[in-house]
């Protein structure tokens, strides 16, 4: 793998920046591997990544059906933070966050992590009694959290509309939060899996799972049958899909959620603001633009867009927060097909057949997770057991009845 450096620019600005090599290999599928990897977004790339690096299990495929990063990955709006209520949910995104922090230097790859500070609003008296509950968990489990007044939101973001139909009364901070790149995360952790081994196989659904005796034998695909000795299904909005290949029922409903961005201004934002009871939340991008996202559309369905009533109330709700921003006009809008669970928390474990393993249910905040779901399901998946930082998350928890219930802290409400 080439080094990224200031040198390496150097030396090859002076080539015109004609010599980089290709950034990952385009390889046809091998007969057999030990692992194969089903999605090639930032959580599949991220559990081959370290399942090579961190376990040494280097015959590894992720085989994706379209192109990599092309899923979730690459039409979120890139929030991310590690303030959930619960101390099972804390853990695991505070280990994220973690991984965060020296990502770039990990993977020799600049994915633009800014810790630029996320506000999630309160707009009713029990808004803010959740937040100083939420705020005071955060602390006990070690993670940054502040609660803020009106007047101190507003000596933030001075031009919010504090009296509105949605009148804000404080929030909830988190200074260690912010934003990343979300394609360079998808790219970084590509390349470095490449670079240690792992075959990228783009443009190859999964159609079937081969089962023989309780245990799974290798992924049917449009490419062939692939033999493994373990299959790891990473494959967010179409994981119910793929799981009923195994005939396995997943408790998980798609939906589509959107997002949109707007023409690029100059810097005005200076951090994440996020408003659960609203279903907004904003931020504005390196380029410069706003970056907005909504709540999810309440129909299922796998149409990577939604319906324009839901949009149009995000916006409203945009508007009367933020009157300076009545006459932008948005660019794009986009949708994406997000797996929500029941109690709004991830499945990140075993199965009822054996060498099959499932990373589902981030619903509409996983790319926070990315680097921490990859770490702590390619030890899943080397161990054949869960990691204690995901032990919670078992599928079985739906039987058992050990919810952890995050509907309050999750990205907006489901
Ligand atoms: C509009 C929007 C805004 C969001 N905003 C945020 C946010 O601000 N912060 C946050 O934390 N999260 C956010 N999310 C959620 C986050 O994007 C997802 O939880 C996360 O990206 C899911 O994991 P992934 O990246 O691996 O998924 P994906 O990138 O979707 O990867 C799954 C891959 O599986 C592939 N696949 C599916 N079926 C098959 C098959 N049969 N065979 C082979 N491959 C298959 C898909 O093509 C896809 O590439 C948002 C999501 C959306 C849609």
């Amino acid at each position: 793998m080439q080094k990224f450096s200031i040198w390496s620019l150097l030396r090859n600005a002076v080539s015109y920046h004609e010599g980089w090599e290709r950034q990952w290999r385009s390889p046809e599928p091998q007969r057999e591997y030990d692992v194969v990897v089903v999605g090639a977004g930032g959580h599949g790339l991220a559990t081959a990544y370290y399942l090579a690096k961190e376990h040494g299990i280097r015959d590894v495929a992720v085989v994706e059906r379209g192109y990599l990063g092309g899923g979730n990955t690459a039409r979120n709006t890139t929030i991310v933070r590690s303030n959930y209520l619960w101390d099972e949910a804390t853990q695991l995104y505070e280990k994220a966050m973690k991984l965060w922090e020296g990502l770039s230097q990990d993977l020799n790859y600049n994915v633009m992590f800014s810790q630029r500070g996320v506000m999630n609003l309160g707009h009713t008296l029990q808004d803010m009694r959740d937040i100083e509950r939420r705020v005071t968990a955060n602390r006990l489990n070690g993670v940054d959290a502040e609660v803020l007044n009106a007047a101190q939101v507003k000596e933030i973001v001075p031009f919010i509309n504090l009296n509105t139909r949605y009148p804000v009364l404080g929030a909830s901070l988190q200074r260690r939060a912010g934003v990343a790149r979300h394609d360079a995360v998808a790219w970084g952790f590509a390349r470095a899996a490449d670079a240690l081994g792992v075959d990228i196989i783009q443009n190859c659904e999964v159609i079937g799972i081969g089962r023989e005796g309780g245990r799974v034998t290798g992924v049917d695909t449009a490419k062939g049958f692939i033999k493994a000795k373990k299959v790891a299904v990473v494959a967010a909005g179409h994981s119910s899909v793929i799981a009923s290949m195994a005939g396995i029922r997943l408790p998980i409903e798609s939906h589509p959620l959107q997002a949109l961005v707007s023409e690029p201004l100059k810097p005005v934002f200076p951090n994440v603001v996020m408003s659960n009871a609203i279903h907004a939340y904003i931020s504005q991008s390196d380029k410069g633009d706003l970056v907005i996202g909504a709540g999810i559309d309440q129909y299922a369905g796998y149409g990577q867009r939604g319906s324009y009533q839901t949009i149009e109330h995000t916006l409203q709700a945009i508007v009367e927060m933020f009157p300076m921003f009545s006459r932008v006009r948005m660019n794009r809008q986009w949708g994406g097909i997000v797996d929500i669970s029941p109690d709004a928390c991830p499945i990140i474990g075993l199965t009822p057949v054996k060498g099959l393993y499932i990373n589902c249910g981030w619903g509409t905040g996983g790319f926070k997770a990315t680097p921490g779901s990859g770490w702590v399901m390619a030890h899943t998946v080397a161990q054949d057991r869960p990691h204690p930082l995901n032990e919670a998350f078992a599928l079985e928890r739906f039987t058992t009845g050990h919810l952890i219930d995050e509907h309050g802290a999750a990205a907006v409400a489901h």
